[in-house]
């Protein structure tokens, strides 16, 4: 595969997809050296520290989703954890094992199984939309003292494995 289309190719299956920027694959991402702290707190990113390790979390902040399309807002300077990731699907067509048809129905298939974890999460009780989504869903499943859990908490558990196997077939590397 050409430069260009490699480029055409993440271009167009991330722009469709955006789970490795809003905590749907990660919870954060922490910097290598190479990447200039000072320079992406500079350009939007909450840079934060411990133990001597700097990250940043997910979703990230220079994550946006627009009618559907995804993209970074600091995509030329983006931290180089970022641009070493490639995820499974991307790989495969990158590779030419899988054509960029069969990503994007990958990618819609876990953006629908991510969608009804949202819609069972939203039935059981507000969380944190600047979290990662599996720390959004353990909150959810905290039951009060002497709780009982409800059919949604048994729905969005089975739901959230779903899709975590799913995640771990298709796109975790
Ligand atoms: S998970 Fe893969 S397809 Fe989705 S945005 Fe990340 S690299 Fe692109
Ligand atoms: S800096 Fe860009 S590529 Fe990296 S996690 Fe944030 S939105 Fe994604």
């Amino acid at each position: 595969m050409t430069d260009t289309n490699a480029s055409r190719s993440t271009e167009d299956l991330c722009s469709s997809c955006g789970m490795c920027c809003d905590g749907v694959l990660f919870h954060s991402v922490e910097l290598q050296s190479g990447d200039q702290p000072r320079k992406l707190s500079a350009l939007g990113l909450k840079i934060r520290k411990q133990k001597g390790v700097e990250y940043f979390l997910q979703p990230c902040s220079a994550h946006r989703e627009v009618e559907g399309k995804c993209s970074c807002v600091i995509y030329e300077d983006r931290p180089v954890r970022c641009r070493a990731f490639d995820c499974q699907q991307l790989r495969g067509v990158l590779a030419g094992d899988i054509t960029q048809e069969v990503a994007l129905v990958k990618i819609r298939e876990a953006r629908e199984k991510v969608a009804l974890v949202h819609s069972l999460m939203a039935q059981i009780s507000e969380t944190n939309p600047n979290r990662s989504l599996a720390h959004r869903v353990a909150n959810a499943l905290t039951l009060p003292k002497d709780g009982v859990p409800s059919p949604q908490h048994d729905e969005l558990k089975v739901a959230m494995e779903h899709l975590e196997s799913f995640l771990v077939k298709e796109f975790r590397v």
